[in-house]
């Protein structure tokens, strides 16, 4: 596949998703000016902290040349803080931080608690055919799902992964287990 994916670079864990991506042949670009966006086919927003990656988005200028190429339909996935920054509506987030309204959900920062809260637990995803090892770390939890948007995994009966059009978001890290199955699903929304 010829598609260059960005990962964006301004905080957080983007590295591990960098080096994912790379592992199954594509090429992968750390993003972190308006004019690095606009060389990629396709962004992974990584997990970190959502008010400090949306201050960044703005201080580098990449906000609205972001939002931008998202209502355009460049393929996206944003996991944990990244799923945060595409939702269209966040409870407990600060005033001053800003999202894409990219995927109709509704979610709630650090929705399953603090830091010491952070978990790790084997969810069922549609299509695998084993359980798929998600880590929780100070996640935002979904509390409500638009109609549009498809549900891929569930765990106690709250989304965890979520797909709708060219927008895919977990709140859970898949860049920190070995399992490169939902980066090889973004890859596949991404040719499709
Ligand atoms: N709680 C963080 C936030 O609000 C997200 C945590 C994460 O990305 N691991 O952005």
């Amino acid at each position: 596949m010829s598609v260059r994916v960005g990962v964006l670079a301004l905080q957080g864990a983007f590295a591990a998703h960098e080096h994912t991506l790379t592992a199954l042949g594509v090429e992968a670009a750390q993003v972190r000016t308006p004019a690095e966006l606009a060389d990629v086919d396709a962004l992974v927003m990584p997990g970190g902290e959502s008010t400090t990656m949306s201050r960044l988005l703005e201080t580098s200028g990449i906000f609205d040349d972001l939002k931008g190429r998202l209502s355009e339909g460049m393929p996206v996935f944003g996991t944990c803080a990244g799923m945060i920054l595409l939702a269209t509506d966040v409870l407990d987030g600060r005033t001053d931080q800003r999202n894409f309204g990219a995927i109709d959900l509704t979610v709630q920062r650090n929705g399953y608690g603090r830091q010491v809260d952070s978990f790790e637990t084997d969810i069922e995803v549609d299509g695998f055919g084993t359980p798929f090892h998600a880590v929780f770390i100070r996640a935002p939890k979904v509390v409500a799902v638009g109609t549009g948007v498809k549900v891929l995994a569930s765990h106690d009966g709250v989304p965890v992964l979520a797909l709708q059009g060219h927008v895919m978001v977990a709140s859970f890290h898949p860049e920190l287990t070995a399992d490169d199955r939902l980066h090889a699903m973004f890859l596949k929304v991404i040719g499709s």
